[in-house]
């Protein structure tokens, strides 16, 4: 197998997103984002990523603690009503006893028999009560995980006390890894590495609506060689965007930028590869616009949303002094992508022990609640009274249906939280409802931050083959409309 495997993410932002640099810094705004050093495009550091897929995943697995919890307190106390009622049953049959025992002095013994037979069975009813409300209080305990993933496996686990479990059966300390305890072994890396997310398409305003604009550089990411982007232009798909552009003089603006209109004779290549590869939607494919990558970082950086705040003072309810502050963010319908490597467990072990072994000591279900006995070995045996005797009831059906409380018991096994790279990128998916809803960045309470990942079926993207597009039209051999629109021969 395999020692990693890769997987592409694509994100929507749904709001805008303000990743910042933690600091302020002088120039057009207080608050800036993180940029690539080389390119100045923004983007989302990967340890940004990965700190918060950790926080979003053991949110998700606490969740499901907590209702595995409540099922096992649950059927717990439906066992113990029922052995209620096995107890009841049992007393009720001890009480006709004695009625027999009463009535006919001949029947007398006979009477008595049945009345001890029903003493019995109300013990044994009792004892089905007591183990059904021993199996509620250990469901009520939960045998299973103690320990809760949420907080305590997220973040940085330094806490001694509420640190990370650094368990092989838990999901987040294995796939994000854990820090070195006091006292303890050292730390673990995790499975699961995060690239940065770079900028793959960028929502600019112009004069036909909005575009997505993209270039070469970062169409690399999602394995599209495109060639022939060269020009100061502006490359469109030939066709009804060209048609249109014709009325404007074969020109259109990116933002406040005007560049001439070029088209791309190949452009139907690179978006059914978004479309069809990525999940990237029609309605961003069908309006996609290739710059070459050095005007890329302008039109980003041109086009950023820049908001501006102010503290209000609670004395006056008006603006407090000196308490204003810009920020920027990345603006909403940006398309981001990003990686995430997942190393192969089989390579790694935790105290010695292979990860894919999964927790020694896995604890089970307890042996008390297992063992609620079904009342009927007692009550069954109440006897039917003699004759000239009221009829002794055997004890109704209630009774034997003391229930074994399994239901909630019996599900902790030993489990390895990982066994193969899926698995692991399996659990980092887990992060992406509570990124659709929950957001990354700063400002998250105030109108920023939520991503959509876009699920496309694609497996492990290794065997992505790399595809070459060319957009010079005299290249790609096609004679397109482009050369008699006077914008300019490539
Ligand atoms: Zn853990």
């Amino acid at each position: 197998m395999a020692s990693y495997e890769k997987f592409i993410r694509i994100g929507i932002a749904l709001d805008p997103i303000h990743v910042g640099t933690g600091g302020a810094r002088i120039g057009r705004v207080d608050l800036t984002i993180v940029r690539d050093p080389v390119t100045q495009v923004p983007k989302i550091p990967g340890s940004s990523l990965a700190g918060v897929y950790r926080t979003y995943v053991a949110m998700h697995y606490e969740d499901q603690r907590q209702q595995q919890i409540q099922q096992a307190s649950q059927s717990g106390q439906q066992a113990s009503q029922s052995g209620q009622q096995a107890s009841q049953s049992g007393q009720q049959a001890s009480q006709s006893g004695q009625q027999a025992s009463q009535s006919g002095q001949q029947a007398s013994q006979s009477g008595q028999q049945a009345s001890q037979s029903g003493q019995q069975a109300s013990q044994s009813g009792q004892q089905a009560s007591q183990s059904g409300q021993q199996a509620s209080q250990s469901g009520q305990q939960f045998q299973g995980r103690q320990k809760p993933y949420y907080p305590d496996c997220a973040g940085l686990g330094l806490d001694a006390n509420r640190g990370h479990c650094r368990q092989p059966d838990c999901p987040v300390c294995t796939v994000f890894g854990f820090a070195s305890g006091a006292g303890q072994g050292g730390g673990f890396a995790g499975l699961a590495a995060f690239t940065d997310a770079h900028v793959l398409l960028f929502p600019v305003p112009t004069r036909q609506g909005p575009m997505w604009v993209s270039c070469p550089m970062v169409l690399r990411l999602v394995g599209l060689e495109v060639k022939g982007v060269e020009d100061n232009a502006v490359y469109l798909q030939s066709g009804s965007n060209n048609q249109t552009n014709n009325q404007t003089n074969n020109q259109i603006n990116l933002g406040w930028l005007l560049l001439p209109v070029k088209t791309c004779a190949q452009m139907n290549t690179i978006t059914s590869q978004l479309q069809k590869s990525w999940g990237i939607p029609d309605y961003i494919c069908n309006r996609l616009a290739l710059v070459p990558d050095r005007l890329f970082a302008h039109i980003v950086n041109s086009n950023l949303e820049v908001r501006t705040s102010v503290s209000i003072d609670p004395a006056t309810g008006a603006a407090e002094e000196g308490a204003l502050f810009s920020y920027e963010a990345l603006p909403r319908g940006t398309v981001l992508v990003w990686e995430i490597i997942a190393k192969n467990p089989a390579h790694f072990k935790i105290g010695g022990t292979p990860i894919t072994l999964g927790a020694a000591q896995a604890p089970t279900a307890p042996a008390g609640a297992a063992q609620a006995p079904t009342a009927s070995a007692g009550a069954a045996q109440a006897p039917t009274a003699p004759a000239g005797a009221a009829q002794a009831p055997t004890a109704p059906a209630g009774a034997t249906q003391a229930p074994t409380a399994s239901a909630g018991a019996a599900q902790a096994s030993t489990v390895s939280a990982v066994a193969n790279p899926a698995d692991v990128h399996d659990v980092t998916k887990q992060a992406h409802p509570y990124l659709e809803h929950l957001g990354i960045g700063g400002m998250g309470t105030r109108g920023m931050g939520r991503v959509k990942v876009i699920h496309a079926n694609q497996s492990p993207s290794n065997q992505t083959s790399n595809q070459t597009v060319q957009c010079n039209s005299a290249a790609a051999g096609q004679t397109t409309s482009s050369t008699s629109q006077g914008g300019g021969q490539p």
